[in-house]
């Protein structure tokens, strides 16, 4: 039957690119089947100025390093760059315009479907992404809002709004990039930070990437790391509460761990914030025409709102048995390990401090593995 293959892997970036070398390697058959036309789809939609948050060095896949040429943390059209180096320097051949529609398990067999067509396999790596859906709030009043509101994935360069207001709703990295970006195009950013936060340098005293301190960390309980972290964060961060922003009560290391978010790695925000260009508020209580009402009642008038409120993997999509393997979020359970599913495998969707592409690298190889056993 065309489509029979030992392992399907759904997904042609770098989780699925991953997956495949690894699975060459280990001369297992496999199929890769993408739903857009190229590979690493998703880094060529992201904004203009984002570069890797994790060094070249850490961030590279397995069986291929990034070019010594490059920065240390190269941009994002390096990392398609890379991507598309990779898919051809493992000979991979994905096959393009394939979204998967329904996975489900029959008669001993996964059976994906595409289109028309079928695919049978033993096993399944699902490499979808971690970002598939952007997590789009509602506010009170958002209907009557005048100015624009777009989520963080369709932010391309603050261009537009020169020299005018935005609210960026967030924290996270692109959140806080977004509106470094916003400055330099002369346009006056704000941030909505809803909840207490902790930050990190991205490079420590300059030289230093804080990914590798990271990556030896991960061997240390959380709560120690954290101890051990806190007064170089405190030395090279200073004390966020100052620019009106609330501290978590535990530290980075046991905020991946418990909340799976990726703490602020700080490019250059904080300096910003400190400098007048950034302004911070609390949480959005309600839109108004003009703008945003804040929940101490302050008000904001803004011509634009950029919501970098997260994704999800959304896996029900297309997983007919998703609730067996994922939890209330629709987050799996597993990611490079065996799920409760025989022959069912993601990979790329576990939150780390040592950086996810650097993760995914770790799974693609523990995955060829299970997959020949
Ligand atoms: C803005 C941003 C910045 C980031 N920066 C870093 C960083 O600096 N360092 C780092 O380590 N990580 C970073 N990450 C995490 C990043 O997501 C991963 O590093 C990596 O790109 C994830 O690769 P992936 O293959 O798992 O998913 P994706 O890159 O999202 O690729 C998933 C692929 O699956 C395809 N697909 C989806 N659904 C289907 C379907 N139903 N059928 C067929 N194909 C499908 C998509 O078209 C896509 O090609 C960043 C993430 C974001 C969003």
């Amino acid at each position: 039957m065309p489509g029979d293959t030992d392992t399907l892997i759904i997904g042609a970036s770098a989780a699925g690119l991953a997956t495949g070398a690894c699975l060459k390697r280990v001369g297992q058959s496999f199929e890769i089947v993408e739903a857009s036309s190229v590979v690493a789809d998703s880094w060529r939609h992201h904004y203009d100025r984002l570069h890797l948050h994790t060094p070249k060095s850490s961030s590279a896949l397995p069986g291929l390093d990034m070019p010594a040429r490059w920065p240390r943390y190269p941009a994002r059209d390096q990392v398609v760059q890379y991507l598309e180096l990779y898919r051809r320097h493992h000979g991979l051949e994905p096959h393009y315009g394939q979204r998967v529609t329904r996975l489900e398990r029959r008669d001993g067999s996964w059976v994906a479907t595409t289109g028309e067509r079928e695919w049978r396999s033993k096993n399944v790596v699902v490499a979808t992404g971690a970002a598939r859906r952007p997590v789009r709030p509602n506010w009170p009043g958002m209907d009557v809002f005048a100015g624009r509101v777009i989520h963080s994935s369709e932010y391309r360069n603050g261009e537009p709004w020169r020299g005018r207001p935005v609210l960026v709703v967030g924290f996270g990295n692109s959140a806080c990039e977004q509106a470094i970006d916003l400055v330099e195009r002369g346009a006056h950013p704000h941030l909505s930070v809803r909840s207490p936060v902790n930050v990190v340098p991205r490079d420590v005293l300059g030289m230093v990437p804080v990914l590798q301190l990271g990556i030896v960390m991960r061997h240390v309980p959380p709560g120690v790391a954290d101890a051990l972290a806190w007064p170089l964060i405190r030395l090279t961060v200073g004390d966020v509460t100052t620019v009106g922003l609330r501290k978590l009560p535990y530290g980075p290391n046991t905020q991946i761990a418990r909340d799976r978010h990726i703490p602020l790695l700080d490019i250059g925000t904080m300096a910003q914030i400190r400098a007048g260009r950034i302004g911070v508020h609390g949480d959005i209580a309600r839109f108004t025409e003009t703008g945003v009402t804040f929940d101490d009642g302050t008000e904001l008038d803004v011509d634009a709102v950029v919501l970098a409120t997260g994704y999800r993997p959304a896996l029900a999509e297309f997983l007919v048995d998703w609730e067996t393997v994922c939890d209330d979020d629709g987050v799996p359970l597993a990611s490079g390990r065996p799920t409760p599913l025989p022959g069912l495998f993601f990979c790329g969707q576990n939150v780390v401090g040592s950086g996810m592409l650097r993760e995914i690298g770790i799974e693609a190889r523990r995955l060829a593995k299970e997959c020949v056993a």
